[in-house]
């Protein structure tokens, strides 16, 4: 049975979905006004290790991660690139899509975009008037926060003290400041991107977002609602408040929540400047299935340091895995099964499985599929393996990897096949006598690390 850390009711709670055999769930997806880097893609990849378990249950999945394509900064950053909202946004969305293709994340069932669902954003709107949680001022329309009880469950924020209609404009905002949030914001400036609405023109506040494509996929009430811990406030609090108030009933049964990912003990962020994007880190050299492999070595409820020894080591696990799931294929072992075999393939099953019912402890589903490595390789060592073994192994190790996904060897073949692509398109602008765009190229390949060099027989290239 699979129990999960319940953040409305900070227990460990056993888990089935409301309905039926389906579990309806929401991730908050990215905001879209720069690369992803690998602390944003921590709670993506453990939102992944969740779906993809949830599935090796039987469960079916119907899970929603919107893309935020109207925001604070992202209107700060496309005005300073001089883009329009939806070229700004859609290159950031298509990048963070591929980052996440590389990382082996299974693509949600459906991925949502704000811009493309104001009118739901607007029908929560007159809801929320009708029932008395609005008010209007300067053109904005607020959330009024004490005219719902229980304001502050999520996060076990107290009310009393504050400021009674004091207000607050931003997205983001500290927990010991809660305040009046705005659902929806008027024009500040005249070239900032905006919609008519009953309400006015202007553009919606980030949580009234979230509210609106989570409701309109999932229905009112649903399973479970992810995102990183710093998301419980005031974000997910206001989406409760605005579901809540639209509704009347509960907006979320589960809330499941990402520990940070940290550099020097600091939660890596863009503002603080410590980040490194996946891109990076292969640029470096570094696998994404070995970015995976660090970023689920620890249990999601945990922080996480990072480090570049630490991603050395995912990586050298991931070489010793596949090395292993390598020996195995190539042995030619006599037609029998072994006892020993079974046992050690029931006792990892068990082990796996009894890890990730406790709160999707990854670390240890890891030392499972570690301790079945040790014990195959010395049955091996001591010839006790035959062909039957071979394939009730290579069977549990497929049926783990659906939900760890670190064993796939894809990666290598697209970083290789991209280079040689590159090399192709700078033959090609060289025979036009582009020369510019080839440079252009070489360059591009130098930046991260790959030296081409011109024989008679062809380009090579070589990692410096
Ligand atoms: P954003 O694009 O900023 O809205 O963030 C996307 C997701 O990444 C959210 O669920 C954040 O909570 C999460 N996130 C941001 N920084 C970190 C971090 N250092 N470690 C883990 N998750 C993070
Ligand atoms: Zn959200």
């Amino acid at each position: 049975m699979l129990k999960l850390r319940n953040t409305l009711t900070r227990a460990k709670e056993e888990f089935t979905p409301l309905e039926n055999n389906t579990v309806r769930m929401y991730a908050c997806g990215p905001t879209v006004y720069d690369y992803g880097h690998i602390g944003n893609f921590r709670t993506f990849v453990a939102v992944d290790v969740l779906r993809r378990y949830l599935k090796y249950l039987g469960y079916k999945v119907l899970h929603v991660m919107n893309i935020t394509d109207i925001e604070d900064k992202i209107i700060r950053d496309m005005q300073k690139a001089g883009k329009s909202l939806a070229a700004f946004t859609g290159f950031y969305t298509d990048e963070f899509l591929q980052d996440a293709d590389s990382l082996n994340i299974e693509r949600p069932e459906i991925i949502p975009r704000a811009t493309e669902h104001i009118d739901e954003m607007v029908a929560i709107m007159h809801k929320l008037q009708a029932n008395g949680h609005t008010y209007a001022s300067d053109g904005s329309l607020y959330f009024s926060i004490s005219t719902l009880s229980d304001y502050g469950k999520l996060s076990g924020l107290k009310l009393e003290g504050n400021q009674a209609g004091a207000r607050v404009d931003v997205d983001e905002y500290e927990k010991d400041d809660a305040r009046d949030f705005v659902l929806w914001k008027a024009p500040k400036e005249a070239d900032e991107p905006r919609w008519q609405t009953p309400f006015g023109e202007g553009r919606p506040g980030w949580h009234l977002e979230c509210s609106a494509m989570a409701m309109k996929y999932l229905g009112e009430t649903f399973d479970l609602h992810c995102g990183g811990v710093d998301l419980i406030f005031p974000h997910h609090e206001n989406e409760i408040a605005q579901s809540q108030g639209a509704t009347g009933k509960p907006f979320v049964k589960h809330w499941f929540h990402v520990e940070f990912l940290l550099v020097d003990g600091k939660k890596m962020s863009k503002s603080a400047g410590n980040f490194y994007t996946v891109r990076d880190l292969v640029t470096q050299g570094f696998s994404t299935a070995a970015i995976r492999y660090l970023l689920i070595s620890a249990p999601y409820s945990t922080q996480l340091n990072f480090t570049l020894d630490g991603l050395k080591g995912a990586a050298s696990a991931i070489e010793k895995l596949r090395n292993f799931r390598r020996r195995v294929k190539e042995i030619d072992g006599s037609p029998a099964s072994h006892p020993r075999i079974q046992a050690a393939l029931e006792r990892a099953q068990a082990d796996f499985e009894a890890a990730l019912n406790d709160d999707l402890n990854t670390a240890g589903a890891l030392a499972a599929l570690f301790d079945l490595r040790r014990d195959v390789n010395t049955a091996i060592d001591e010839d006790e393996f035959g062909e039957a073994d071979k394939a009730n192994v290579q069977a549990l190790l497929t049926r783990f990897d659906t939900v760890l996904g670190i064993l796939g060897e894809e990666q290598e073949v697209t970083l290789e096949s991209e280079i040689e692509k590159l090399i192709g398109d700078r033959y090609a602008a060289r025979k036009h006598r582009d020369f510019a765009r080839a440079d252009q190229i070489r360059n591009e390949l130098a930046e991260r690390g790959i030296i081409l060099e011109d024989t008679p027989q062809g380009t090579k290239w070589k990692k410096k």
